[in-house]
């Protein structure tokens, strides 16, 4: 079970690797939870030990106890080979796109990726030599047509995180592989308890562990797993770029793991329940929810999915600004901010502006994200409820 990092562990059902997994009491004079290690220099008693290097911990930079306790959890949640822990979800996004090109290469993402990974490929990766290219969400096997020798990446986030679109991971993962490159999935939405991207074919996984990991809106984290295969180019480049996670930040992580498949069942349950209840309301449009049976997506999300996530988007009919201020301005229980993830509901109105290239969002009327948190059910319901007769009267 407390193999540090290895992902032998996989025997185990995921409640139970949640419980277990990364604690090694022994190690810490019997302590339940591995402690926050703070540190950067690490003592070497000879200079045999210096020269051979091969002390667990060398510098502080490269993990501590508390950074490794989460590791190895998400690595045998993810079925990985390893998981390094990073300062939030754009950085294993950034790490990872920088661990599979050079200079002359070329990425392709999926069009409904969280925005600021593209605007680090626009703004960082074609500055360095790499062109950015992106594809329809939906393009399934269409994706081979797409492969050009120098194409080193495929960006996938199944589903996006806006607009909702399930990305077959394991036919994406085919053309890729056919192409010569690799395949990286945001699986952030879904956690690895609802949806598996190494199994499906993936090479790396990245998490926002900022949102479901932590649960509770209160640190930056994010992961990256990888196969064994990946696994030397992603440490590599993090290595050499210096991406460390504190162990304050790290302990906090493995504290959210802890109630991760019984937060998971709660968020899906009442999402899906909030969900099915707002396509029934008047002057909604569509409800953006892979696990309803009106998803367009739906059979995909029923082959490659365990469960559904918190997180699904709301249209509303056509209406002004005003009407959108009207909506949010006056909720209760719901707030309005980025992020995800925590015990608290959220609703966000997503202007999709530049946020699409190559597929323009045509859906009509306001789109918003909502996160669907602890409170009751009920209460969520006659937020919304009063929010969509204001939002009516104000068009
Ligand atoms: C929030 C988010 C990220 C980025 O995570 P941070 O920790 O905020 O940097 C990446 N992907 C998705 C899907 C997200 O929602």
């Amino acid at each position: 079970m407390n193999d540090y990092n290895s992902g032998k562990s996989q025997a185990y059902s995921v409640e139970t690797l949640l419980t277990h997994g990364g604690r090694i009491p022994d190690e810490q004079f019997g302590f339940v939870n591995t402690p926050v290690y703070r540190g950067s220099t690490i003592l070497f008693k000879t200079l045999a030990d210096l020269d051979a290097q091969s002390q667990r911990y060398l510098y502080g930079r490269a993990g501590n106890p508390t950074t490794e306790a989460v590791e190895s959890v998400v690595t045998a949640l993810e079925g990985a080979y390893r998981t390094k822990l990073v300062p939030s979800g754009l950085a294993a996004i950034t790490i990872a796109l920088m661990a599979c090109v050079k200079a002359g290469d070329d990425i392709l993402i999926t069009d409904s990726a969280y925005e600021p990974g593209r605007k680090f490929a626009d703004g960082y990766l074609e500055r360095m030599g790499v062109s950015v290219r992106y594809f329809d969400p939906r393009i399934g096997s269409g994706l081979g047509a797409l492969m050009q020798p120098n194409t080193k990446a495929v960006l996938a986030e199944s589903p996006g995180s806006l607009t909702f679109e399930v990305q077959d991971i394991a036919v994406l993962a085919e053309a890729a592989h056919a192409g010569g490159a690799r395949l990286i999935v945001d699986n952030s939405w879904a956690t690895p308890l609802y949806h598996k991207p190494l199994a499906l074919g993936a090479d790396i996984v990245v998490h926002a562990a900022t949102k479901m990991f932590v649960g509770h809106s209160d640190v930056m984290a994010g992961t990256i797993s990888t196969t064994e295969a990946a696994w030397d180019d992603v440490e590599r480049i993090r290595t050499l770029l210096g991406f460390f996670s504190s162990g304050d930040d790290a302990y906090l992580v493995a504290r959210g793991l802890r109630t991760l498949a019984l937060r998971m069942k709660e968020h899906q349950e009442r999402a899906l329940a909030i969900a099915g209840w707002l396509e029934k309301q008047d002057g909604v449009a569509q409800v953006l929810h892979p696990a309803l049976p009106s998803h367009p997506d739906h059979d995909i999300w029923k082959k490659n999915f365990t469960g559904s996530g918190s997180l699904f988007g709301l249209v509303l009919e056509p209406a002004g600004r005003q009407a959108v201020a009207a909506f949010v301005d006056h909720l209760e229980l719901f707030s309005m901010g980025y992020s995800w993830g925590g015990y608290e509901s959220l609703c966000l109105p997503v202007r999709m502006g530049k946020a699409r290239s190559v597929r323009p969002w045509a859906q009509e009327g306001n789109l918003f994200r909502l996160h669907i948190g602890f409170e009751a059910p009920d209460d969520l319901k006659a937020d919304l409820a009063a929010a969509l007769v204001r939002y009516s009267a104000a068009r």
